[in-house]
């Protein structure tokens, strides 16, 4: 049986891992932020993932799942380890690979038995190479000769279901040209293989190309339907049933269709900037990855716009953003929209209220350069508390069936801003709101 190390306990590590050892398989997650192992090895999950602590609790308890910063003693347990630390956009756009060379050096440093080593982190075309050469160089420095394989494996899990996508997914994609290594990978996945989920096996790089494509795919989409969300404000036509017709279309399909601020999120900004960068390198480029690049980045300021062209002057007004996560169900606030737009009201001098369900302590140092102009709320009710405008920025559960009779007494002014289409344009309006949505009137 595989015995599997993660390196990087993050959201894709410490899901992968505890997912893994649900399994069947004996797992040890590894990571250099003592906190976040102290934290683990308390029980306590150091992000917002629902579902994920009954995993870890139930894999801890009975000895397959373990956590450590050790990272010599828990390689010289495994055979199998996974790299799943971050790859963060570098100054020129492209994946900045600091964090996957020093995985890559250390496991060439420690590995005393034949591995397999497998990048689940979202890297360029060609990074499984380079790490095959990483590793070698460090055999070479200890005078020895290990044999080794490395698998691109990579994850298309969502933050907010990630422990669903990791125990349900669409499809296992595993790149490598080892027969030794895939049959291995076969074993780690057995749960997954015996279910009949769909295993594409295929080369390193189209393994890691599958991914940026996906992804970007995805941004694509999602960009295509704010641009057509604006068109629609102008004609008269309404959105909601365009792309509700749409996706009716089994050639189109109705996820990624419904138009909002822009994406955010770990994922799509960085991964469509990297396949921006990897086109550049190679003279190829991605025309149509660029330009939703650009149209993602007008949205966000085009969402904060709407609010300044209907409450103009924002100087002494008070606008309260209900949700500041990327999306629903996670903390994770990287390059939300709901931070370019605090931003860009704030330069006009409005004061914010914010309340999110999960990001509050991320919102605590990511908004920190606007603490002068900011509030934090302890609720939805509190956040809309003596504030003109109502923004719901992020479509959590709990901000779909507010109270409007009592938001309306909150407010000391009427303006509602939906940027996620999520009421019913009559409801809002027949509790005393001016109603801003999103590509209809
Ligand atoms: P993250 O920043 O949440 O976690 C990375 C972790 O790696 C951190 O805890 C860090 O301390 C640790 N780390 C870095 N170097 C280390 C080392 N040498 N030894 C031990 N620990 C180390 O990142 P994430 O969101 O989990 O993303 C990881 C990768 O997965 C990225 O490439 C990302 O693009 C990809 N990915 C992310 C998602 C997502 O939804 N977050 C989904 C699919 C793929």
């Amino acid at each position: 049986m595989a015995k599997i190390g993660v390196i990087g306990t993050g959201y894709v590590g410490s899901v992968s891992g505890a997912c893994l050892a649900d399994f069947g398989n004996y797992v040890i997650c590894i990571d250099n932020d003592e906190k976040k192992i102290d934290a683990l090895n308390k029980g306590t999950i150091p992000i917002f993932e629902p579902g994920l602590d009954a995993v870890v609790e139930r894999n801890t308890r009975c000895g397959r799942l373990s956590f450590t910063v050790d990272l010599p003693v828990a390689l010289g347990q495994c055979n199998v380890v996974f790299i799943a630390v971050g790859t963060p956009p570098a100054d020129d756009g492209g994946a900045d690979l600091l964090y996957v060379e020093q995985a890559a050096r250390q496991i060439g440093s420690l590995i005393d038995k034949y591995t397999v080593i497998v990048n689940k982190s979202t890297v360029p075309i060609g990074t499984g190479r380079k790490v095959t050469q990483w590793i070698k160089e460090e055999l070479l420095k200890r005078g020895i000769n290990i044999d080794f394989d490395v698998v691109s494996n990579p994850e298309f899990l969502r933050e907010g279901c990630a422990v669903y996508d990791f125990m349900h997914p669409d499809r296992v994609v595993i790149g490598s040209e080892s027969e030794k290594a895939r049959s291995i990978m076969k074993d780690v996945y057995r749960s997954l293989y015996l279910n009949e989920t769909p295993f594409i096996e295929t080369t390193l790089e189209s393994a890691e190309m599958i991914k940026y494509a996906s992804n970007a795919f995805l941004a694509v989409k999602i960009t295509f339907i704010n641009e057509i969300a604006g068109l629609c404000e102008k004609t008269g036509a309404n959105v909601r049933d365009v792309a509700r017709a749409m996706g009716k279309d089994g050639r189109i399909g109705s996820k990624f269709l419904h138009p909002g601020p822009g994406y955010g999120g770990s994922c799509f900004p960085k991964d469509t900037k990297a396949l921006s960068k990897i086109g550049r390198d190679y003279d190829e480029i991605q025309h149509i990855v660029e330009t939703t690049i650009e149209t993602n980045e007008r949205q966000k300021i085009r969402a904060a716009k709407k609010i300044e062209n209907a409450l103009a002057p924002l100087n002494g007004k008070t606008i309260s953003i209900l949700g500041l996560a990327f999306k629903p169900n996670t903390d994770d606030m990287r390059e939300s929209p709901s931070i370019s737009i605090c931003e860009y009201l704030v330069s006009l001098g409005a004061k914010m209220r914010v309340f999110d369900p999960a990001a509050m302590k991320e919102a605590a140092w990511r908004l920190s350069h606007l603490k002068d102009s900011l509030f934090f709320a302890c609720d939805e009710y509190d956040c809309m508390s003596t504030a003109d405008a109502l923004v719901i920025a992020t479509e959590w559960n709990q901000f779909r069936n507010i109270d409007l009779l009592k938001a309306k007494e909150l407010l000391v002014s009427n303006y509602f801003f939906d940027l996620r289409n999520i009421y019913k344009p009559e409801e809002v309006i027949s509790a005393g709101f001016k109603y801003y949505g999103i590509g209809h009137q």
